[in-house]
């Protein structure tokens, strides 16, 4: 009997494994950070022993959710944006916290930045979100720190933008390269390599030619990725089309931007031919239905890009635009979504979106070697899901109870890289209470010191 770290057991086991889908009274044994064997519990537990067992009876037991758009300053927008337009709502409520943060990172202070993502974290985990790519602005490489101390993974994305938005959140072309720079640096030295490196370019409006060529060749010689928000609004669709006499995709396809190294968001404004060139450039998407639905902005053609067989992952975008990170949610929107907007009820069935929450979201990042489903040798990232509630109750196919049924507060266990991060709800190393409540107090000060305008409950648990 060989000792290994961890044996989850008595699960009902939902693999993403197309050669053993669905174990009944399942087993996942977990060695050093990887998956060593998945199978029926009778064959595993009479094979290992283990440092640690975690009794799965009753629970589902899946690959961790992959959100792949996020941004964690925005944590701090909860029920911030109703009524109004994006392009107001960017002026009146986003603008004003991206400058304290700019300012901040000016300062050399970094609070916004750090704050924020330990909210996020705490957030993502009990949403059992183990792989998240978080977008942000000016962040200093010391926010690493956060996503190593809370376990997560982390594909770090600085937004790079240099016209149309304030000036006053904007960064020379210098100071945004050296940060790149600096940031690449410390993620490719995080601890067990949980935290990586990618370029975000914000959107086709706010950014110039010249940044968007340079952040193209930048990604060539340094084999590092670029995230970019594409096709988000019609305004953006008027503006490109207006400026360069074409849409969004296909100027970004003019400048050699498009490749499978890219990752777009949203992608809701397509023509037929833009989704051809996603197909044929390798572009992937990053669905964020909520969102979407939410700022109004459309509803992206998600069963035509897979029909062309573009890699479509799913996302929850931010808390200011979803407000939550509920990734069985998303997906349970996205199918709703893409079925009323296709009339057809056949769209997006329960596997293809559980998929899209999990294994595709790892494609989508270039990722699916190492994470997306529950295979040996793949790191170990799963979650344990509670079967007992009601509302889960009676499993008549768990894929689809899991997609319609499932919620983020069913998610009872979180294991990433190996470790476990929350058991039976209650987080093992982080102190969540310390986490977000000096979170919620440093926005509280620093909003209100910057003239931002707070309810007086803004932090009532002060
Ligand atoms: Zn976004």
């Amino acid at each position: 009997m060989s000792e290994i770290d961890i044996l989850v057991q008595n699960g009902l086991v939902v693999t993403i494994d197309d050669r053993q889908p669905l174990i009944e009274d399942g087993a996942v044994a977990i060695d050093r950070g990887r998956i060593l064997a998945v199978g029926p519990t009778a064959e595993l537990a009479g094979q290992y022993r283990a440092k640690k067992v975690l009794d799965a009876r009753r629970k589902a037991v899946m690959p961790g959710l992959i959100d792949t758009h996020h941004h964690f300053l925005q944590n701090f927008h909860k029920g911030t944006r109703d009524d109004l337009a994006l392009l107001d709502w960017i002026d009146q409520v986003s603008v004003p916290r991206i400058k304290v943060a700019v300012q901040d990172y000016l300062n050399g202070s970094h609070g916004a930045q750090l704050h924020s993502s330990r909210l996020g974290c705490v957030d993502a985990i009990r949403a059992g979100i183990t792989t998240i790519l978080n977008m942000e602005w000016a962040t200093d490489p010391c926010v690493v720190d956060v996503f190593e101390q809370a376990g997560l993974r982390v594909v770090h994305t600085l937004t790079m933008t240099d016209q149309w938005i304030s000036p006053e959140v904007l960064l020379p072309h210098a100071t945004l390269y050296r940060l790149a720079d600096a940031l690449r640096q410390r993620c490719a030295g995080s601890t067990e390599g949980r935290v990586t490196f990618r370029y975000g370019l914000a959107c086709p409006n706010s950014c110039s030619v010249p940044l968007i060529q340079e952040v193209r060749r930048r990604a060539d010689r340094e084999g590092v990725l670029i995230h970019i928000h594409i096709a988000e609004t019609e305004y953006e669709w008027r503006n490109i089309g207006e400026l360069f006499g074409a849409t969004p995709t296909g100027h970004l396809h003019n400048l050699g931007l498009l490749g499978p190294d890219v990752l777009g968001a949203h992608c809701i404004w397509l023509s037929d031919a833009d989704i051809e060139l996603f197909a044929r450039t390798g572009t992937k998407v990053a669905h964020n239905p909520e969102c979407n639905m939410k700022i109004a902005d459309g509803a992206a053609p998600i069963q035509k890009l897979l029909d062309a067989g573009v890699v479509v992952s799913l996302a929850t975008d931010s808390c200011a635009v979803n407000d939550n990170m509920d990734m069985f949610e998303a997906m349970r929107t996205a199918a709703f979504l893409q079925k009323l907007t296709t009339n057809d009820p056949r769209v997006l069935p329960a596997p293809v979106t559980l998929r899209m929450a999990t294994l595709e979201g790892a494609r989508a990042l270039g990722m699916e070697q190492e994470v997306g489903s529950l295979e040996v040798g793949k790191k170990a990232d799963l979650i344990l899901v509670d079967l007992s509630a009601a509302h889960m109750r009676p499993l008549n196919r768990i894929e689809n109870n899991l997609v319609y049924c499932a919620s983020s507060h069913d998610v009872a266990t979180v294991i990433c890289n190996g470790r476990v991060l929350l058991e039976d709800r209650r987080f093992v190393a982080l102190d969540e209470e310390a986490w977000v409540g000096d979170a919620v107090a440093y926005a509280d000060a620093r909003f209100r010191q910057a003239g931002i305008e707070l309810p007086s409950y803004f932090n009532l648990f002060s």
